[in-house]
Order: C-alpha cells, then sequence, then structure tokens
C-alpha cells in the first residue's frame, strides 16, 4: 500500500462518462496511484440526484482538493441548460486547456510523426455565450476577448514550451475578419513570445490555411495556440490525424485548480454499450498523475504514470485487443483488463 495519499475529485459524468472515469480508476489503481477518489456529482445525472447539472458541492471540493478527473457531460442543443464545461471552467477559471495530440504504437492513421500540444483559451470568444435577439428573426452572438486571458494562456503556452522543450508556437487566427477580438489575440501572443521568449519559434497562422496544413502534413506543427472556439474544432480535427476521439486526452488548468478530461464528448451514441475507448480518459488520468508528480513532488505518482503509458502502449502495439473505434472488437472491459495485465 502507498503511504502517500493524494486527494483528486472525479466526475463520472454522462453517456460513456461512468464506463470510461471507472475503467481508468481500475487502471490507475493497479498502476498503484496513491489516489483516494473523491465521487462528486455533475452533468444531466447530477440534476435528478441533486437538483443542479454542477452542484456547489462539487466546485468547492475541487476547489479544496485543487485537482480531478472528469467524465464528458450531456449538453443540450440549440436550448437548456448553459453547457457544464463551460459553466466549470468559468466558476474555477480553468484558463488554459492542454491537449496533446500523438501517434500511438501500432495505432494506424494517414499521418506519422504527429506530435503536436493544442493550447486552447478556454474562458472566453464566442463561448461567453452572450447571444440576443435584436429582432424578429435576427440574433447576435458576442464574442469576448481580454487582453489578460489571451495574455495568459500565450504565456501558458511558451511557458510549457520552454519546460517541455518544444521549438515553435503556430498562433491559428481569423484576425483579417475579426479585427478587434482577434487582433488582441495576435498582439498579446507576440508581445509575450517578443518580451519573455525569443528563442522559440512563433508564426501567425489564418485558421482556414492553418487547417489545410494541418491534413496535408500535421509533422510541421509542434505547439498550437488559439481561442476558444477554435481550439474546439481543431481539437477534433487533430483527434482524427491520430485515431480518433478515443485517444486524445486533455487537461484544463487554472492558478489554483486543475481538471483533466478527454477531448471527447459523452458519445451517447455508443453509452452503456461497453464499446467506447477509455484511453483518452486513461491518459488523461496519466496527465493528472504527471502533474501531480511536478506538484508534489510525488514518486509513487510519478511511477504509476509511467507504468500505465508502459502498458497501453504495449497492448496497442501488440494490436490483439482493441475497442471498436481502433478497429479492434473487444469491450471497454477488455481493453481494461488487458491494460491491467500489462502494467
Ligand atoms: P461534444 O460536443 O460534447 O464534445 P461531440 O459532438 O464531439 O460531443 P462525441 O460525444 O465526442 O461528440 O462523439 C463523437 C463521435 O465519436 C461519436 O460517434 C462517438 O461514438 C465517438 N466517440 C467519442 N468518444 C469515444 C470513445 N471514447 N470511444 C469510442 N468512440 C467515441
Amino acid at each position: 500500500m502507498p503511504t502517500e495519499v493524494i486527494e483528486a475529485v472525479l466526475i463520472a459524468g454522462d453517456g460513456i462518462g461512468p464506463e470510461v472515469t471507472a475503467a481508468a480508476c481500475e487502471v490507475m489503481q493497479a498502476a498503484g496511484a496513491p489516489i483516494k477518489w473523491l465521487s462528486m456529482p455533475a452533468g444531466v445525472g447530477a440534476v435528478a440526484t441533486h437538483g443542479d447539472v454542477l452542484p456547489e458541492m462539487t466546485l468547492a471540493e475541487l476547489r479544496r482538493v485543487g485537482v480531478g478527473l472528469k467524465g464528458p457531460v450531456g449538453t443540450p442543443i440549440g436550448g437548456g441548460f448553459r453547457s457544464v464545461n463551460v459553466s466549470l471552467r468559468k466558476a474555477l477559471d480553468l484558463y488554459a486547456a492542454v491537449r496533446p495530440v500523438r501517434n500511438l504504437p501500432g495505432v494506424k492513421t494517414r499521418y506519422e510523426n504527429v506530435d503536436l500540444v493544442i493550447f486552447r483559451e478556454n474562458t472566453e470568444g464566442l463561448y461567453t455565450g452572450i447571444e440576443n435577439q435584436v429582432a424578429p428573426g435576427v440574433v447576435t452572438s458576442m464574442k469576448v476577448a481580454t487582453e489578460t486571458a489571451c495574455t495568459r494562456i500565450a504565456e501558458s503556452a511558451f511557458e510549457y514550451c520552454v519546460h517541455r522543450n518544444r521549438k515553435k508556437v503556430s498562433v491559428f487566427h481569423k484576425a483579417n475578419i475579426m479585427k478587434l477580438t482577434d487582433g488582441l489575440f495576435l498582439r498579446c501572443a507576440k508581445a509575450v513570445h517578443d518580451a519573455k521568449y525569443p528563442q522559440i519559434g512563433y508564426e501567425e497562422i489564418i485558421i482556414d490555411n492553418a487547417c489545410m496544413q494541418l491534413v496535408r502534413d500535421p509533422s510541421r506543427y509542434d505547439v498550437l495556440l488559439m481561442e476558444n472556439l477554435y481550439g474546439d474544432l481543431v481539437s477534433d480535427l487533430c483527434a482524427g490525424l491520430v485515431g480518433g476521439l478515443g485517444v486524445v486526452p486533455g487537461a484544463n488548468i487554472g492558478r489554483d485548480c486543475a481538471v483533466f478530461e478527454a477531448v471527447h464528448g459523452s458519445a451517447p451514441d455508443i453509452a452503456g454499450k461497453g464499446l467506447a475507448n477509455p484511453l483518452a480518459c486513461l491518459m488523461s488520468g496519466v496527465m493528472m498523475l504527471n502533474f501531480l508528480a511536478e506538484k508534489h513532488h510525488s514518486q509513487p505518482c510519478r511511477i504509476a504514470a509511467e507504468r500505465i503509458k508502459g502498458a497501453y502502449d504495449h497492448v496497442l502495439a501488440e494490436g490483439k485487443i482493441r475497442t471498436r473505434d481502433l478497429g479492434g472488437s473487444a469491450t471497454t472491459d477488455e481493453f481494461t483488463t488487458a491494460l491491467i495485465s500489462s502494467l
């Protein structure tokens, strides 16, 4: 039994959330991760049990322990309550979404040598959801950008480059059309680069061209920096380069709290069928362990993270047991068992 125990909030979420978070926790426990999970409600399921999609007690626990692993939550389309993800990120000021996108051993795609990290501004842009009906048949949506938020996400991206030996930041934008908002985003990114990180490569690319370049040759990119909505879209595009949404993890990082979660949504089409790939959630758990290893100088977290990464690299490279999204026929449970056997 590990002597050191670190508390972390666990949000199972909706759809495939309970399946993938259970699998991730099982593997993390088997790998000796010294985590005491505090299960907290959020999402559509929390309305029935706690009368709220994002109960205050969940936010309070996250504020107290400062770290969590979260499954996806459902969001109604074209009406209904505000996205829980948006509310959570706003409430805890989790301003940086960090999403590493890499080729995995044995997972063949059209591309090789993909090794990108997306930095998505997580608190403003069109995601503020400020919309108005100005006249019958005429609606508007307000895109918000502040110097503070644009500057701190740029700082995060460049600081990451320094720590992880990354060479270049590419800023995706549409400042030719959104001259004020995307213009501010660009100006802040360039100011941060020029003042503090001149040794890191820097480029600005109009996002439509950037997407074309991404699908033509993703290996030309290193760290990608962009505002909220572009980050959402480009994350799914990038997932498609390396095998899909089942293999891309993520972190939402603020000054006082960090919540780790896969890029994918609640996937209602496969929920409850044992078909979900738990890897993206597990990889998010590995990011959490590495974050804790740094924050608490926790050797057990570091070792558990390495063991889990070794296990999934091995199982994927072997190629015998895979979930359906990666061309296999294994269930979530069968894949989880294979990972645990390979630890
Ligand atoms: P959101 O808007 O909430 O991010 P989304 O519209 O991007 O959601 P997802 O729920 O992520 O949609 O699902 C998109 C597709 O990818 C669906 O067909 C879903 O089944 C598939 N998918 C997503 N996550 C996984 C997973 N972990 N394993 C297997 N398939 C997945």
